[in-house]
């Protein structure tokens, strides 16, 4: 039970970001005082889509603590070996681990720290304080009724889930994001949702529809891409150096134009793209769907969704194939399951210009003339007249820091530590902070 009121560094989210973070705390600086809130009511890597024998997309060792300390007690080695599960594992010559023994992992390091954790708590409000010694403190609000101020406060809250302003037509009990697909299995088990259109092309689109067709044979599936086929993930190791941390500093140095172009090229790393064995073993299902005469998948291609309507509890798509202006067909399922991926900060459509939970705060951010939010290398965010508290972006900063950061866990251990030796400089330079506050925002 946590009684303080005040805490060096407060963390939003309890998921492998900030989970790496305490880790890094307890390794490289003890003693500071931190709690993390978590809405959760327990360490749940990805619940809302952890397929059965779906494998993670990250090599095993780029784990919470390796990159960062190869010694530390909380890597993904130590964990198989605490288990003792460590032999077994080696000798299934896996290259990447089931998702549901990394999420078993992550649940196992986040357990260390349950002390300084409160879970089923959300954070409704952030605020920033000014002290009577010029100081500024962020106050937190939370859902359970708490009031907290820290000096640093670290938002790893996760990227807000994007689906097309096209499906906004689409009633809520008829659309699900991917991200949230294990909420709506029990309507499928029970036979009220009997056809499903994936929207999206990524590799949980494909894990999505193979799940489906394996688990629910009666169920119609519809893949919905707008790629004229779905397509294989860049694994080359050329481009894998896109998740070195040297990737990082390049990145984060380019300007402008010469990130998009980056980006651009480097798409498929991680987005609209998946590994071989999937997509194979889609296009065989499709293959025996067809040769069998079960009409319970197909897959539409290199179309977009003109309009969706609802007709009654049905869900009517309109699709038009990228190659005619007039090709134009429709697809009635139950439910749409919009595999469309996440929302990078910016002011794109498919962007957000700051995390929502920090829209009391963006007044006091320094901004660029796009209205896009300054992140230090550090993952600090300027704060106007603010120098001495410190809001840190923990795994929401693609657009600025490139591919490793928001999509993938492999470097949540050495961002950690870049986030960790910022808070100590801050420290260093900080007077002492008196908790007699006036309201600021
Ligand atoms: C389905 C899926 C599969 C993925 N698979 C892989 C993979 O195989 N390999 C890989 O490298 N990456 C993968 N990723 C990328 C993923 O972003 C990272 O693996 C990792 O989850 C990022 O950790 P995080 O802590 O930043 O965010 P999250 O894991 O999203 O955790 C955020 C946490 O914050 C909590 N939270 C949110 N809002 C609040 C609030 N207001 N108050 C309190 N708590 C809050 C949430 O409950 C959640 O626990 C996957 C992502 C998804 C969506």
């Amino acid at each position: 039970m946590n009684t303080h009121t005040h805490y060096e560094v407060i963390g939003v989210g309890f998921g492998p970001s900030n989970i790496a973070l305490a880790i890094t705390l307890e390794e490289e600086a003890p003693g500071t005082r931190c709690l993390f809130l978590e809405k959760a009511a327990c360490s749940q890597w990805q619940a809302g889509l952890l397929l059965a024998n779906s494998d993670v997309q990250n090599h095993p060792l780029r784990d919470l603590a390796t990159p960062r300390n190869p010694r530390s007690h909380y890597s993904f080695t130590n964990y198989l070996f605490e288990k003792n599960r460590l032999f077994e594992h080696l000798n299934m010559g896996l290259y990447y681990p089931y998702r549901y023994e990394y999420r078993d992992y992550i649940k196992w390091a986040a357990e260390h720290f349950d002390s300084s954790v409160e879970y089923s708590t959300a954070v409704t409000d952030v605020v920033l304080l000014s002290g009577n010694n010029g100081s500024m403190l962020f106050q937190i609000t939370t859902d359970t009724g708490k009031v907290l101020t820290c000096n640093n406060l670290v938002m790893a809250t996760g990227r807000t889930p994007f689906i097309p302003t096209v499906l906004n037509a689409v009633a809520p009990h008829s659309l699900v994001h991917g991200a949230a697909f294990n909420s709506i299995i029990e309507r499928i088990e029970t036979g009220e949702v009997r056809s499903v259109a994936v929207v999206g092309g990524s590799q949980s689109a494909i894990e999505i529809m193979l799940y489906l067709t394996s688990t629910f044979p009666k169920v119609t599936v519809h893949g919905v891409s707008r790629k004229f086929g779905y397509r294989l993930k860049d694994s080359s190791p050329f481009t894998g150096e896109v998740y070195f941390p040297s990737f990082v500093d390049v990145f984060y140095d380019s300007k402008a134009q010469h990130k998009q172009r980056l980006k651009d090229d480097l798409n498929l790393t991680n987005y609209s793209a998946s590994d071989a064995d999937v997509l194979d073993e889609l296009y065989r299902t499709l293959y025996r769907d067809k040769h069998f005469g079960h009409n319970k998948l197909s897959v539409h291609n290199c179309v977009d969704i003109v309009s969706a309507v609802m007709i009654d509890s049905t869900v009517s798509l309109e699709l038009m194939t990228a190659h005619s202006d007039e090709a134009i067909t429709s697809v009635e399922v139950d439910l749409v399951v919009s595999a469309t991926g996440f929302r990078d900060m910016g002011p794109l459509e498919h962007q957000e210009m700051c995390p929502p939970l920090l829209n009391t705060l963006y007044a006091h951010m320094d901004k660029n003339e796009l209205g896009e939010m300054q992140v230090g290398r550090d993952y600090r965010l300027a704060l106007v007249d603010c120098n001495n508290a410190g809001l840190y972006l923990n795994g929401l900063c693609e657009s600025t820091h490139g591919m490793g950061d928001a999509g993938s866990l492999s470097l949540v251990s050495i961002r950690a530590k870049q986030i960790v030796e910022s808070i100590q400089r801050l420290r260093a330079q900080a007077v002492s902070i008196a908790p007699c506050l006036k309201e600021e925002a």
